[in-house]
């Protein structure tokens, strides 16, 4: 396995659908089954699907690979029912004896690792704890697919991303990295009137970039261009002291918040309207706020749940910085046991495409482009979770596809970053390696 992984680290590859957590790290001694997180809950986005449609006996074959080189017993691809149908998969498929599909319903946030392994496997994960503690490692779809590239010894060099939104059409599109976000939407044809946002991940989870400013990283999802009148923006725009006001003046006390989340249905201890009226009431309750470190920040509880338009999940984060500025970090629980009533209280993905207000936006079909490159990448230094590593090339350098060009730190939550096309280094700022593309 050590070959396998030290592959993996070399290549650079990191969780291509969140905040970048090295993969090499994740492959323990002691996993049972390998859970590829393919249910791409977040709406509009088609990458996960553009992959298992057209590339799914690679993802299949690689996963039995890694299957039998970490000893696990298998191999499990979540997909949601959805997606199966779309597939032509009327039963989730038995690939071998060792890889097989599992169905997911049609339901927000399926793509939560604690939620999927609960779902798919019927493991419960202990709040505070990483899937591993229950014998279970979660890998992203794209994610996979670069694995089974490392172990050609092929480097993540180009990300699989969708632009949609208010777009002509939906693009899944193959584009290099440190390709500007600009280029991209250049090349699609595609403007961002003023009266839209540009987000960089999902409507619920995305963030709101500068197109002029960023570029595609290892871990870029997606480019969506929305209305700021939908409620998925006028939420990503609300002012924190907003968000406190409105919990101060408005919240009635009727728990549709702690009721809806999908954590405290995992029997995790938290509970969000506790939370919302000590904050409001400026009580000091340490148990009670240190709920706050097991919320995934889903958003379900300001985008469905609450009827007083409150967001308990941005005041959650503020929660949760000053609890670990005070040097209080969440504890481990042994066990958890899911509430009965989870299964009747989880969000169907089109109520959630509705209240966002971004409806008009979806589309079954998609096209499919692989982007010529730009004239310049800049490639950025950190791209993952933990440390970044050291620039191992100078100004006036010649660079190929493939080249490392940021070198992992030994003995460090690390991964290498690999130049992305042919050219020449033209910059190096604190932040990235910038290259003229030959
Ligand atoms: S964002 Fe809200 S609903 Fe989601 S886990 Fe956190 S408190 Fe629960
Ligand atoms: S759903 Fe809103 S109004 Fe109801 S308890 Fe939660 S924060 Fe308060």
């Amino acid at each position: 396995m050590q070959n396998v992984k030290e592959l993996i680290q070399k290549a650079g590859v990191v969780g291509a659908g969140g905040a970048g957590f090295p993969t090499h790290v994740k492959l323990a001694d002691n996993i049972e089954t390998i859970l590829v997180n393919a249910t791409e809950c977040e709406p509009l986005l088609k990458t996960d699907f553009y992959l298992l449609s057209q590339e799914s006996s690679r993802l299949e074959t690689a996963l039995e690979a890694l299957v039998k080189i970490t000893g696990a017993k298998h191999g499990v691809i979540g997909i949601k029912q959805h997606t199966g149908e779309l597939l032509g998969m009327e039963h989730p498929k038995k690939v071998s004896d060792l890889v097989s599909y599992r169905f997911t319903g049609n339901v927000y946030p399926s793509g939560d690792e604690i939620i999927l392994i609960q779902d798919v496997l019927g493991k419960a994960v202990p709040g505070g704890q990483l899937p591993i503690s229950v014998g279970v490692v979660v890998i992203n779809a794209e994610t996979l697919f670069n694995i089974a590239n490392a172990m050609e010894d092929k480097a993540v060099t180009h990300k699989y991303l969708t632009v949609a939104g208010n777009t002509e059409k939906t693009y899944v599109i193959k584009v290099a990295i440190g390709t500007p976000v600009s280029y991209v939407l250049d090349s699609l044809g595609v403007s961002v009137p003023q009266d839209c946002s540009v987000l960089e991940g999902g409507p619920m989870m995305g963030n709101i970039i500068n197109p002029n400013t960023s570029v595609v990283t290892k871990t870029t999802k997606s480019i969506l261009i929305i209305d700021n009148n939908t409620l998925c923006i006028r939420l990503k725009t609300r002012k924190l002291s907003d968000s406190l006001n409105r919990a101060s003046g408005n919240c009635c006390g009727c728990r549709m918040c702690t009721d809806l989340c999908p954590r405290h249905l995992m029997g995790y201890p938290i509970e969000p309207h506790k939370i919302v009226q000590r904050l409001s009431a400026k009580a000091n309750d340490t148990k009670v706020f240190m709920g706050a470190f097991y919320c995934s920040n889903c958003g379900v509880c300001q985008t469905i749940a609450c009827p007083q338009n409150i967001s308990p999940n941005r005041l959650f984060q503020r929660v949760k910085a000053e609890l670990l500025k005070n040097g209080i970090k969440a504890v481990p629980m042994e066990q958890t046991v899911p509430k009965a009533v989870r299964n009747y209280r989880k969000v169907p993905s089109k109520r959630l495409v509705n209240r966002l207000g971004i409806r008009k936006y979806e589309r079954d079909d998609f096209s499919y482009l692989e982007l010529p490159n730009p004239a310049r990448v800049s490639i950025l230094v950190k791209q993952h979770i933990g440390a970044p590593g050291d620039v191992s090339v100078s100004v006036g350098d010649a660079v190929t596809v493939g080249q490392i060009i940021v070198k992992a730190k030994e003995n460090a939550l690390s991964t290498n970053i690999h130049s992305s096309v042919n050219g020449t280094v033209v910059e190096i700022s604190e932040s990235a390696v910038h290259i003229a593309v030959e």
